[in-house]
């Protein structure tokens, strides 16, 4: 979470910063996210293989996908020992498939003991490994068994991790699942899983059925605030991120997204300490970012946002409403992130446009 920190009062009419903390709730939800601003992340791709081959998958595209693995624990002990010394404190471990080298997690986990797994979530990951857990949802069973050919996916998910408090169940909204989320709810809302949301970035090149529209973004939209009023225990989510994750615009257009790939400075934020490893622990600055291989311009991950949005601190330290639209964005970040950080209520339940943007871009 690097963050750009100075933030005052301006000649544009701005408020002062004391000004947008004066309201009690506020300042004490800053003071609660503030502590996390010495998260600094990187990625690793802990294994090229998978037991799932999904339609849209971004790990099978490019150049990443043939690096060779490292199965060394001993030299993923050293690679995290030297992350740490150059300031990595949050390690997001990815891949293809994490859960088939339990091994490496445990010596990640050792070095460094905060950040998140992203998995299929058919294959439990052992309670020592104590990182949050992210389980890609893309719909219901029936889309589950098309797009990534595994059957009763959902019901095998939740075998593995039914009330793991490590465990968040990310939906991924493609152009034809929308309305899918209302039956994984009905299974993960009685289950009491945490469920957060995440939008389908298409991968470089991906013009398939999945990529949304503006009809799609719309729609997504909608739904996102229908199941977040409806399932308020469950769903870690806020109206601020139901904006920035679905307007026309994407990431990158609205914030400017502060990855190397994007970002040719090597002394800001995630410019400067940001690195994505392959799996045989080489990276290459030129592609470096969260979810490489995803085209930029349609690119609203929400792994992309909880870096590229929460940087943006001073943007969004304008009015009262856009400030509390961004402290429920970090809130929301880290529940979902962090172990042992739990959300708190949104502050600010209206749709407000991101920075620059007009409120009919809504
Ligand atoms: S489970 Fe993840 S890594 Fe494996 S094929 Fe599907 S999207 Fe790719
Ligand atoms: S894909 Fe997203 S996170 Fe990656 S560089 Fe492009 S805009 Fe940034």
């Amino acid at each position: 979470m690097a963050v750009e920190r100075k933030v005052e009062g301006d000649s544009q009419g701005r408020q002062s910063f004391s000004g947008l903390l004066s309201d009690p709730t506020v300042r004490e939800r800053w003071e609660r996210v503030r502590r996390y601003f010495f998260l600094r992340e990187s990625t690793y791709d802990m294994s090229n293989r998978c037991n799932l081959r999904c339609e849209g998958c971004y790990y099978y595209e490019g150049e990443k996908q043939f690096a060779r693995e490292n199965r060394d624990p001993e030299a993923w002990r050293e690679l995290m020992r030297a992350e740490k010394e150059r300031g990595i404190t949050f390690v997001v471990l990815a891949g293809a498939e994490p859960a088939l080298v339990p091994e490496l997690l445990q010596v990640c986990y050792q070095e460094i003991p905060l950040g998140a797994i992203a998995t299929n979530g058919t294959i439990r990951i052992s309670d020592s490994v104590g990182y949050k857990i992210h389980i890609s949802v893309w719909g219901n069973d029936e889309t589950s068994e098309r797009v990534r050919k595994y059957r009763n996916l959902l019901g095998r998910q939740l075998k593995a991790y039914e009330g793991d408090p490590r465990a968040v169940f990310v939906y991924t909204f493609t152009r034809e699942n929308i309305h899918e989320i209302h039956a994984v709810m009905e299974v993960l809302g009685p289950a009491g899983a945490k469920v957060t949301f995440n939008m389908f970035s298409s991968p470089v090149g991906y013009i398939g059925p999945l990529r949304h529209d503006l009809a799609s973004l719309r729609e997504t939209r909608r739904t996102m605030m229908e199941v977040l009023r409806q399932y308020p225990e469950n769903v870690l989510f806020s109206p601020y991120s139901a904006v920035a994750h679905t307007h026309r615009l994407g990431l990158h257009d609205l914030f400017s997204c502060s990855y190397p790939r994007c970002n040719p400075s090597e002394w800001l934020g995630l410019g400067r300490s940001f690195r994505q490893y392959r799996t045989d622990l080489t990276w290459d600055r030129d592609v470096a970012c969260c979810v490489p291989d995803t085209d930029c311009p349609d690119c609203r991950h929400y792994a992309s946002g909880s870096a590229v949005v929460t940087a943006r601190l001073h943007r969004h330290a304008k009015d009262p409403e856009t400030f509390r639209g961004w402290l429920d964005y970090v809130d929301t970040y880290l529940a979902v992130w962090v172990s042992g950080y739990e959300k708190g209520p949104n502050l600010c339940p209206r749709l407000v446009p991101p920075p620059g943007q007009p409120a009919e871009s809504l």
